[in-house]
């Protein structure tokens, strides 16, 4: 067992403050990560503050880390000490099945997140990226493309990859019109992945107070949803609509800008339930989904096209001590566009 420290939650309360705690002994098959940065994803925040009313306390959040290795297991294959590599939503799945073989092991109920979960066990906790080192088997770590900047890439493992994957699922492709509601961590990840894809691209904002860098990330258009003429102007134009918002909107009104055949799919994750009427997808076929996040095979191939099209994160570098002032600054939209905690300051 090697002693790791990090930040952590220990109830929904208060604020995350220093804990020490064991990561597990590596195996076999597991490699040791250096963790050299951490991104804060508004997932955290849901759960350090039981907002999805799951939470196991203490917890030591972040499932965005990207970070160097530093020991490898005798099996390992994929991996060598000095390599980038990244963690993201999950260090473990059921293997029993064929999904882990569709490469949809992360909608099994096998699956173990990165911290809020228990290993295999049943009874060891796991921890997250708000820590100096983490134990996982190789094949939960992924690959860090060598032209990134590695603080850059860590939003990728969460934020990336939860856009990339709709994106592929749903065809963004040139001739599509996609909008992205909501420009924070997920948001502004999709506009430079969509945009990349060849898609066209509408940001949905509250405001127009990001409009420029909306634009200069990929955005061809860009409008408020505070102003009741963006729902009028947009009306029926979109072939897919990827909703990144935490907070309970109306998904109706939403629904109302999509075309015939249109999807609307739910990337964000607020407290609460919000009613959808049927007329608001009977006229017009319209269909409302899912996505969560996407399995190793297809994080890796975002990694690969990320690293391909030279696409990061915008982020804004912050010390680990700095960790709760920058949770109320996500909760009042004011990041730009990922905070992510430089673990050298812990
Ligand atoms: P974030 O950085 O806080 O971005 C959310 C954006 O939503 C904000 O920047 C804001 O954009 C908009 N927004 C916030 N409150 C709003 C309100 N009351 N009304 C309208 N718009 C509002 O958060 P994030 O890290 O991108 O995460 C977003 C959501 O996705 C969270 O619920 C998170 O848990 C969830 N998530 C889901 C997955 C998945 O696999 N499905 C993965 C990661 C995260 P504007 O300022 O542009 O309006
Ligand atoms: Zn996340």
């Amino acid at each position: 067992m090697a002693l790791a420290r990090g930040y952590a939650a220990t109830d929904a309360s208060k604020p995350l403050q220093p804990f020490s705690f064991e990561r597990r002994e590596p195996n076999e098959d597991d490699i040791v990560i250096d963790i050299k940065f951490s991104g804060i994803c508004h997932s955290d925040i849901h759960q350090a503050r039981n907002e999805w009313g799951n939470s196991i306390y203490p917890m030591v959040p972040g499932h965005e880390i990207a970070g160097i290795v530093t020991a490898v297991g005798s099996k390992v294959t994929k991996f060598k000490v000095g390599d980038r590599a990244g963690v993201g939503c999950f260090v473990n799945s059921c293997t029993k099945c064929a999904t882990r073989d569709l490469d949809l092991e992360h909608y099994m109920p096998g699956l173990i997140g990165t911290y809020n979960a228990y290993e295999a066990d049943g009874v060891t906790p796991t921890y997250g990226g708000y820590s100096d080192s983490i134990v996982v088997k190789e094949g939960y770590a992924l690959s860090i493309p060598e032209n990134l900047p590695l603080d850059a890439s860590a939003p990728l493992l969460c934020a990336g990859i939860t856009l990339y994957s709709p994106l592929m699922h749903w065809k963004a492709v040139p001739g599509k019109k996609v909008a992205i509601v909501g420009m924070g961590g997920l948001g502004h990840m999709g506009v430079k992945l969509a945009h990349a894809m060849g898609a066209d691209v509408t940001v949905l904002s509250q405001s127009l107070s990001k409009k420029e860098d909306g634009l200069k990330l990929g955005a061809d258009h860009y409008y408020a949803t505070s102003d009741a003429e963006t729902f009028k102007t947009l009306a029926g134009t979109f072939d897919l609509i990827l909703c990144t918002v935490s907070a309970e909107i109306d998904w109706n009104a939403y629904l109302g800008l999509l075309k015939v055949d249109g999807t609307l799919v739910l990337l964000g994750i607020p407290e609460n339930a919000v009613p959808v009427h049927a007329f608001s997808l009977v006229p017009g076929r319209k269909n409302i989904s899912g996505s969560m996040i996407g399995s190793i095979k297809e994080t890796q191939e975002m990694l690969d096209f990320c690293g391909k099209h030279n696409i990061v994160s915008e982020i804004e570098l912050i010390r680990m001590d700095q960790v709760n002032e920058a949770y109320e600054r996500v909760l009042k939209s004011d990041v730009r566009y990922r905070f992510v905690i430089d673990m050298a300051t812990l």
